[in-house]
């Protein structure tokens, strides 16, 4: 999409940190880290919510959450996987995205 700063990311028109390039899906790390690691995962294809998103498209992602973890050192200690979806959950960037966090205590409720 033409003013997407995700898309723009995807096509290498903005500079970001790529840690995982896959057939349908990227993570890179997020410009504005709320954690120790903090890795932002998106479907290629543009779409602004998880009811566009098609199985294979959600089973990559998944599994890149996985890799991911995995490869930070996290899975063990734990992490957390978070969608802000639509104005209620203050979604900012409107290109579907998953917060991976971890590396540090997260605390619940969030706000
Ligand atoms: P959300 O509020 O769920 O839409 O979150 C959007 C996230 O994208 C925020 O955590 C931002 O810090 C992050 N973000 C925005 N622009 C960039 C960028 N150019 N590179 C990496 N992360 C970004
Ligand atoms: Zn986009």
């Amino acid at each position: 999409m033409h003013d997407c700063i995700f898309c723009k990311i995807i096509k290498n028109e903005i500079q970001s940190n790529i840690i995982y390039n896959g057939k349908l899906s990227i993570a890179f790390e997020d410009i504005n880290p709320q954690a120790p690691h903090h890795i932002v995962i998106i479907p290629k294809r543009h779409m602004v919510a998880i009811s566009e998103a098609d199985k294979n498209e959600l089973e990559e992602i998944f599994s890149a959450v996985d890799i991911i973890a995995k490869q930070l050192n996290i899975n063990d200690s734990g992490f957390r996987l978070v969608v802000n979806q639509g104005k209620d959950a203050g979604q900012f960037v409107p290109h579907l995205h998953f917060h991976l966090l971890g590396g540090r205590k997260l605390n619940w409720p969030p706000g």
